[in-house]
């Protein structure tokens, strides 16, 4: 996998354009219809997902997402957070780095039995491929999210 582009899907015609980052500030234009492509940015920080927003954000994603299940009251999950948003940054356009609050969002975290945390799931395609429960380091996550592109 080559962190060093964006795949960049085309608003207009849909085609997913693989863009070096380097690139980005030019304004980079979709190769198929020609038309401007939607920056990136928007793809690099976590997506906060809900309860109601779980469906669309994370089952109808098609591709990697790597949700961080957190609690407010959680010190190793704040210790864990700017992992997380380093992996957002790194990965982005690659893996969707998505945030459930287990305690405003308890029928997700009900749904995947999880139990404690912090508490990291794995999905391709909709589903579960792997499970972190812990505070584990970047090189573990970033292995199990390369083992996955
Ligand atoms: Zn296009």
């Amino acid at each position: 996998m080559d962190t060093d582009t964006y795949i960049i899907q085309c608003a207009n015609c849909k085609t997913r354009n693989r863009i070096p980052k380097s690139r980005v500030k030019d304004g980079p234009i979709c190769g198929k219809c020609r038309r401007k492509l939607p920056p990136p940015s928007v793809v690099q920080r976590p997506v906060m997902v809900t309860d109601r927003s779980f469906q669309e954000d994370v089952l109808s994603y098609p591709g990697v997402v790597l949700l961080d299940c957190w609690a407010a009251w959680c010190g190793p999950c704040h210790m864990l957070a700017p992992t997380i948003d380093q992996l957002a940054r790194e990965f982005s356009g690659h893996v969707k780095v998505a945030k459930l609050n287990i305690d405003q969002n308890p029928m997700t975290a009900a749904r995947y039995h999880v139990l404690s945390v912090p508490t990291l799931l794995f999905f391709k395609n909709g589903k579960v491929i792997h499970t972190l429960a812990g505070a584990y380091g970047k090189p573990e996550i970033e292995r199990q999210l390369r083992a996955m592109l």
